[in-house]
């Protein structure tokens, strides 16, 4: 079987019949045998499962069935996202024997359209983190070297995609979840707007600022999955009712006249010397497409960080409220209700979710309300008021996606601040509730380059359409690490 295939190839495999669902969960099933003790990409497989799934598409397309684009294709979740009969950790011992009895909205849309669920990818416990060094079950290791982190959170998720264990992937990304990732494994990830898929059945991070999206071989990819998991949902009410786009006809029109700023703070000093180089390649590139570029200024930039540090304890530390040992997992043994709290949560959460509880507790109390929650509320405020400013004089804006390239596990998990800083280009997009692309654009060393897209609200068509008249046009998204 041919290896890092797109969705459109796998599709058609399918469709014609080249090739039986059955056959391709065995193929991936196979190769997450054979990399997942080095990757520790997956938490949980269920093979059988995903073979009766894919049995039954088999048997509905051989009696002529009208099929979605996506039908029969294995796909993986992050272990943050609830999954029906599947177990849900979240990546924290306390929900270790969690299974959820219900999909999130996103994963019911998609085993509704076909999609064959395979597995759980490993990330930062909750999402907490950028390098998946936060798991309680191994930080997931990057496929183009496995001595360096995948990125984080949804860092099983992007190695899945770098080394061939699923055709795509969802992940969410609260502050650059899946953005980082992607970037580090040299992968497409789209961060969709705040609204834009349901954010039922994810486990709830930062609620204003959590979102469910896809991670595939491309930006074409990304719009086939958009196509079945973007729109209203009832059980979400912070999903948008705007119309969906049809994404995979909006891609393919040419990007001749489009605006692109270029905001100089994501360009600062520190920026690695190649980065900078790789992203000032890509703009000749758009250049060459007929795009226009246009320098644009973001001056908050440096707030995001702190501004995000402040809002998502705040919002964490409330939402894990919940996993307290009573009502979900792993129930800590103690004598009385006070203890068994504390001893469910003691040894169910590792130090980055503590950390967070704490600082979000701290920030939200009496005394520090308004010189902390209320602060990065009306911070958060101008720097989206600010960004959906220049996106009145721009289409989409390009950055960087991260100021360096995967670094070497443990070289910032004893420094929160260190890896605080490495979401420096993630949390304005984050904060602005917008959309943005992470797409790769160039290899140092032989690790990838991610290029960030960001559109305004509910502009994802936009970004990928972008993304992928880039990728007409150059090949880094086909390149893979060989495993
Ligand atoms: N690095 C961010 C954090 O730790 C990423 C969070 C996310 O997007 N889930 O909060």
């Amino acid at each position: 079987m041919k290896s890092h295939i797109g969705l459109a190839e796998w599709a058609m495999l399918l469709e014609k019949k080249e090739v039986s669902s059955v056959e391709a969960v065995n193929y991936f099933v196979e190769r997450i045998e054979k990399n997942n003790v080095a990757l520790n990409s997956f938490i949980t497989v269920d093979a059988d499962e995903a073979r009766r799934a894919a049995s039954v598409i088999d048997e509905r397309r051989a009696r002529g069935e009208a099929l979605s684009t996506i039908a029969g294709i294995p796909f993986g979740v992050k272990d943050a996202i609830n999954t029906a009969a599947m177990r849900s950790t979240g990546a924290a011992k306390i929900l270790d024997n969690y299974t959820p009895t219900f999909d999130s909205s996103v994963i019911k849309k998609i085993r509704d359209a076909g999609g064959i669920l395979i597995g759980k990818h490993n990330c930062d416990a909750f999402g907490h983190g950028a390098s998946n060094e936060n798991s309680m079950y191994g930080a997931a290791r990057n496929p183009w070297d496995v001595s360096r982190v995948a990125g984080g959170s949804s860092g099983g998720s992007a190695a899945s995609i770098a080394a061939d264990l699923n055709a795509f992937a969802i992940g969410e990304d609260t502050g650059g979840s899946i953005r980082g990732p992607a970037s580090f494994c040299g992968v497409s990830g789209l961060k969709v707007s705040y609204g834009r898929t349901s954010r039922y059945g994810a486990m709830p991070m930062a609620s204003s600022l959590d979102t469910v999206g896809p991670f595939a071989r491309s930006a074409e990819d990304i719009a086939m999955i958009m196509q079945h998991i973007a729109g209203h949902d009832p059980l979400d009410a912070t999903t948008a009712r705007a119309t969906v786009p049809n994404y995979v006809a909006e891609i393919k029109k040419p990007i001749q006249g489009l605006k692109i700023g270029v905001p100089r703070e994501f360009f600062m000093d520190e920026l690695d010397t190649s980065i900078r180089m790789a992203v000032e390649t890509t703009i000749k590139e758009f250049e060459s497409l007929g795009a226009k570029i246009i320098p644009v200024s973001l001056p908050h930039t440096s707030y995001a960080v702190p501004t995000y540090y402040i809002l998502v304890p705040c919002e964490d530390s409330s939402n894990l409220a919940r996993l307290d040992g009573i009502r979900y997992g792993v129930r800590g043994a103690a004598e009385d209700l006070y203890h068994t709290y504390t001893a469910s949560r003691e040894s169910g959460f590792p130090a980055e979710v503590k950390r967070r509880i704490m600082i979000g507790t701290f920030a939200l109390s009496h005394e520090h309300f308004d010189s902390f929650f209320v602060q990065a509320q009306k911070v958060r405020t101008i720097i989206k008021q600010e960004i959906e400013a220049v996106f009145n004089t721009v289409d989409v804006m390009i950055t960087p996606t991260t100021p360096e390239v995967a670094f070497t596990v443990g070289d910032k998990s004893a420094d929160p601040l260190k890896m605080y800083l490495s979401d420096i280009f993630l949390s304005s997009a984050s904060l602005a509730g917008i959309c943005a692309l992470s797409i790769p654009c160039g290899l140092i060393n032989g690790l990838p380059i991610g290029l960030q897209i960001m559109a305004p609200r509910l502009g994802e068509a936009r970004a990928l359409q972008c993304g992928h008249q880039f990728q007409q046009i150059t090949s880094w998204h086909t390149q893979y690490p060989l495993l």
